[in-house]
């Protein structure tokens, strides 16, 4: 079976007075729903600080209306939204992750890969006797949460203790009756930001969802950084150590996973895929008469490219709204099958021209060959296929899904190889360096190990959950 990854969205909200906080989470999970579409979960407190938590698998405006008409104001909410490939996609691996202990009561939203899980799960039960209620990773990181607080009985100090246990990838935001806590991994892989709500505070994986509560963006949670935050406002913010070297946010986030509203460490994520366009027009210019984008994830690329270029940019195809993402179907064929209904060429825009043809990435090559080939059977005269990112050739570690080395097309064959293949007649990938200088001037740094196999930091073992096979 393959392992569960986690592509998640994670967002909390707390504040002085009791507010519909599940209905705020709710509208915000809807925001962030593009970073997770197989299961969603909101915990919130009773006033006698009693724990309520409803998660179920699918989609977020599926889970929640029967539970926020009957969920009372409270004055802080924990919720999720979550990605997995195949396998295990069951309600008990759907967060947050609930803890009911003498030390401890909580709830924890996790986004990320912690790659040393196995070790940990493994000492901790047949060394320490400890019983797992999910197979996933972030169950983990409430055991040690535990541990910690029986030693400290202080929240903020027991999670930085736990940071420097966990390896990987973690943005996490967790919930306690009177406490909203939020914490980034030491390298910042995944995003996470802070904002308000009037007097309430809230965190969240992206800032779109900020927006769509009506919430002010106020910076983003540095790596390293736990910000702990009480329902009267009061802050403590404590750092954990570390020179820095391991810095790598994921360039995924900026080239496909985020929202383009987002800002993700002080840079728009719009601007950051309109710069790729731009420099995919640099690195060779060609002449077409219009440019396109693959639907939704090529589109703002291709905008960069038609201002670089000069060329108008147009659309190539429409896509059918009511389709799920073929990335995630199980098999080869039912992928097939399912992107050749989500998107159908517009004949009218397309017949006798020219196409530079846009799209985020190049995984497997279903997409891409996909798209080409009714873009010629309905007359478009040449297709220049332009990739915003550098070619996928390393499994990612930290949370990102791409599939194992051995399906990764450009493992097995050259970029003349993949033209041919998928039928194009040019195909150019951005270059590495021209996508890391991209938000370099804000200071972020990239880990791009999928496409350079050299990642932040050193990734133990296999850096995949043995406990879930
Ligand atoms: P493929 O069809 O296997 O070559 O995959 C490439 C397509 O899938 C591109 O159009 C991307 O937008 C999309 N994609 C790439 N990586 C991911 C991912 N990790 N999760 C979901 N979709 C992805």
């Amino acid at each position: 079976m393959r392992k569960i990854k986690e592509e998640c969205g994670i967002f909390g909200i707390i504040g002085p007075d009791p507010m519909p906080m599940a209905g705020y989470t709710a509208s915000a999970l809807l925001a962030l729903q593009h970073r997770g579409q197989e299961g969603a979960g909101i915990a919130t407190f009773y006033s006698d600080n009693s724990l309520i938590c409803h998660k179920n698998v699918g989609l977020v405006n599926d889970i929640f209306g029967e539970f926020l008409r009957h969920v009372p104001s409270t004055n802080v909410a924990v919720g999720h939204v979550r990605y997995s490939t195949t396998g295990n996609n069951t309600v008990e691996n759907t967060q947050p992750i609930e803890t009911v202990h003498s030390r401890l009561t909580c709830a924890l939203a996790h986004n990320g890969n912690i790659t040393n899980a196995a070790t940990l799960r493994d000492q901790m039960v047949n060394r320490d006797g400890k019983v797992f209620f999910t197979t996933n990773d972030s169950e983990i990181i409430n055991m040690l949460l535990i541990e910690q607080m029986i030693k400290c009985r202080n929240i903020e100090k027991a999670l930085l203790k736990v940071m420097d246990i966990l390896e990987g990838a973690f943005s996490l935001v967790i919930a306690t009756p009177d406490k909203l806590v939020a914490a980034r991994d030491k390298s910042g892989f995944r995003p996470l930001c802070m904002g308000k709500l009037g007097e309430a505070t809230v965190f969240a994986s992206e800032s779109c969802a900020f927006d769509s509560i009506g919430a002010t963006f106020v910076r983003d949670i540095a790596p390293g950084e736990v910000v702990s935050v009480d329902k009267a406002g009061n802050e403590i913010v404590l750092q954990q150590k570390t020179d820095g070297s391991c810095r790598g946010l994921c360039v995924f986030e900026m080239i496909y996973i985020a929202r383009s509203d987002s800002f993700i460490d002080g840079l728009s994520v719009y601007e950051a895929r309109l710069e790729m366009g731009r420099a995919l027009y640099r690195q060779n210019p060609t002449e077409a008469d219009i440019v396109c984008g693959v639907p939704d994830s090529g589109l703002d690329a291709a905008l960069g490219y038609s201002l670089a270029s000069g060329i108008p940019y147009a659309p190539a195809f429409v896509k059918n709204r009511y389709m799920g993402r073929s990335f995630i179907e199980p098999s080869q064929s039912s992928r097939e099958r399912t992107v050749n209904i989500k998107l159908n060429p517009l004949r009218a825009q397309i017949e006798g021209k020219r196409i530079v043809l846009i799209d985020d990435s190049i995984v497997r090559g279903t997409t891409s060959a996909r798209m080409i080939k009714p873009l010629r059977q309905m007359g478009a005269k040449e297709i220049h296929l332009r990739i915003s990112s550098p070619p996928f050739k390393h499994p990612c570690y930290f949370g990102t899904d791409i599939d194992s080395e051995e399906n990764l097309i450009a493992n097995h064959k050259t970029v003349e190889e993949i033209c041919k293949s998928i039928g194009a007649d040019s195909l150019e990938y951005l270059d590495i360096e021209n996508l890391l200088a991209i938000g370099k001037e804000k200071g972020i740094r990239y880990c791009d190990g999928c496409f350079t196999g050299k990642y932040p930091i050193p990734v133990s073992g296999s850096g995949k959950h043995k406990f879930d096979d």
